[in-house]
């Protein structure tokens, strides 16, 4: 899955820059909060990465208060003012790259390609929401109007926002939210996920030395059922900007919608069961490179990762037998080592849950295939890739976060029954197409009920500013992240109106 050529330089630097001292503290009003500290862990290994402090309810209770007075003053300075502070917080994390790229192998499990790419994402967030704070929260907009009156729209930050983040890109969709907020001229409390407080702690201290004011970004380390709880359940705060799974948007959906408070905006990114449609004109090779890619990069820790291949009666076998043999080509194991392709689970706790998915399968005897050169470190926590067949398509009711294919077949002229079919799952995330006819995909891309298709290539990804990223139904609320109208989530539109006659004043 791996792209050849990185650099020994880079290893070193990674090495170089890792530390043993590391403990995410909360951090309210640019200062660390004392408290009882609990060991984080690297999933490969079982090893110590660090420590982390759980905020407890005066820790929040002070970020709370802290930013509502503070956030005023930010909106007001304008984006311009806001974007200087990002994009120096942009160029801050390319100096340190070697840092975040150790903690995302490191406490993440991350292999080094994935680490890459979920640093390169996080620099191009910052230095998209910084343009778009430039552009659209600088000046008011002119609107047209009656002759002697002046209308004018201006954009304002809302008020006190909650990022709360998962681990699996606990760098870019960390700093993609929390900076999605700032630049919109909020005041932010950074809740990230339980597994990777560590790399989310070292992101909010190079916002802070970027000069985010500390105030206005409150780092609040902890569990989903306290601290997370705590937020949304909050009067004071504004909104909640979520990535997640399904279930818990509900639970916070739920915790807003109970408080006296204002009406809040939650901007959801939820979980997805991803489907790639595969027709009798599609290239084998192809296929098995994209689904196996798609599949298990990350160990199939991604909401976007294709989880049920749908082939073409007619060309089933060859296809089956292709993804199979490239799943035997897969090194699966300690994501440190270059060769690499497939890392750990991110806990016990979930890994216990896949493998327990997958022994059920077995026993039905549906296992096709199990793959992966395994050199498995003791303490880590893996699961092989598995490829598992399926009687219906609509046999797969919920998302597996793992690496879990499940493949199905559909009887050619039946097309329009399998779109029905994966679109009544309600989940709408990602949906891969394989056919060599180009009206057969762009029949599929219209009346698929997803936020992201993806024709003849590898169905996971998103680059910022081109490939917008983001569900419906089940998989989320929308925007699009890294799309031109996510910013405006977190904004308040104020319209002015002025009589510009003499008579008027
Ligand atoms: P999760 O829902 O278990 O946790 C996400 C965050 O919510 C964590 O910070 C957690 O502490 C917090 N949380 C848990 N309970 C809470 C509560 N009651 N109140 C407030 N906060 C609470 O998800 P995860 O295991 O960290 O991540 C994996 C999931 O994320 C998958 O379902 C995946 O599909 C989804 N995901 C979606 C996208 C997307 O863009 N659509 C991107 C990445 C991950």
């Amino acid at each position: 899955l791996g792209e050849p050529g990185v650099p020994e330089a880079l290893v070193s630097a990674i090495g170089a820059a890792r530390r043993s001292d590391l403990v995410a503290a909360p951090i309210v009003g640019g200062v660390a909060r004392e408290g009882k500290s609990e060991a984080v862990r690297n999933p490969a290994t079982g090893a110590v990465v660090g420590q982390v402090i759980e905020a407890d309810a005066a820790t929040v209770t002070d970020a709370v208060a802290a930013a509502r007075k503070a956030q005023g003053d930010w909106s007001l300075a304008g984006g311009a003012f806001r974007a200087e502070r990002l994009e120096r917080a942009a160029d801050l994390l390319e100096e340190h790259d070697a840092l975040f790229l150790g903690l995302a192998i490191d406490e993440a499990g991350k292999t080094l390609v994935d680490a890459i790419a979920e640093v390169r994402e996080a620099v191009d967030f910052l230095r998209y929401y910084a343009a778009q704070a430039r552009a659209d929260f600088t000046y008011p907009v002119a609107l047209p109007g009656p002759t002697g009156e002046r209308n004018e729209l201006m954009l304002e930050g809302k008020g006190v926002f909650v990022c709360i983040s998962p681990w699996n890109f606990p760098l870019a969709i960390f700093l993609g939210q929390v900076s999605a907020a700032l630049a919109a001229g909020n005041a932010v409390l950074a809740k990230p996920a339980e597994q990777t407080p560590l790399i989310a702690h070292a992101a909010v201290e190079l916002l802070l030395e970027a000069g985010i004011p500390g105030d206005i970004l409150h780092y609040l380390p902890g569990r989903g059922e306290t601290v997370g709880a705590a937020l949304t359940s909050n009067n004071d705060i504004i909104g909640v900007a979520f990535t997640g799974s399904t279930e818990v948007a509900r639970m916070i959906n739920r915790s807003l919608a109970g408080r006296d408070g204002p009406i809040a905006t939650l901007i959801a990114e939820t979980g997805g069961a991803n489907a790639m449609i595969v027709d009798s004109t599609a290239l084998p090779e192809q296929v098995a490179r994209d689904a196996v890619a798609s599949a298990f990069q990350s160990a199939g820790q991604r909401c976007s990762a294709l989880r049920l291949l749908c082939v073409q009666e007619d060309v089933a076998d060859t296809m089956i037998e292709m993804v199979a043999g490239a799943m035997a080509e897969l090194n699966v194991g300690d994501p440190s080592i270059l060769a690499t392709d497939v890392g750990p689970i991110i806990d016990d706790e979930a890994q216990a849950n896949i493998a327990a998915y997958v022994a059920e399968a077995r026993a039905a005897g549906r296992v096709i295939a199990e793959a992966g050169r395994t050199n498995l470190p003791a303490d880590g926590h893996f699961v092989p890739p598995a490829l598992i067949r399926l009687d219906h398509v609509t046999d797969l009711k919920r998302e597996i976060f793992g690496p879990v294919l499940h493949v199905a077949t559909w009887k050619g002229g039946e097309l329009d029954q399998l779109i029905d079919a994966i679109n009544a799952s309600g989940y709408g995330l990602t949906l891969g197409v394989h056919t060599r006819i180009d009206g057969v995909a762009a029949h599929i891309a219209a009346r698929a009920a997803v936020g992201n298709v993806y024709v003849n290539r590898n169905q996971i990804g998103a680059i910022v500013g081109s490939q917008p990223f983001g569900g419906r139904g089940l998989s989320g609320t929308g925007p699009k992240a890294g799309g031109p109208h996510y910013l405006h989530r977190f904004a308040e539109e104020k319209s002015i109106s002025t009589d510009i006659t003499a008579a008027g004043g």
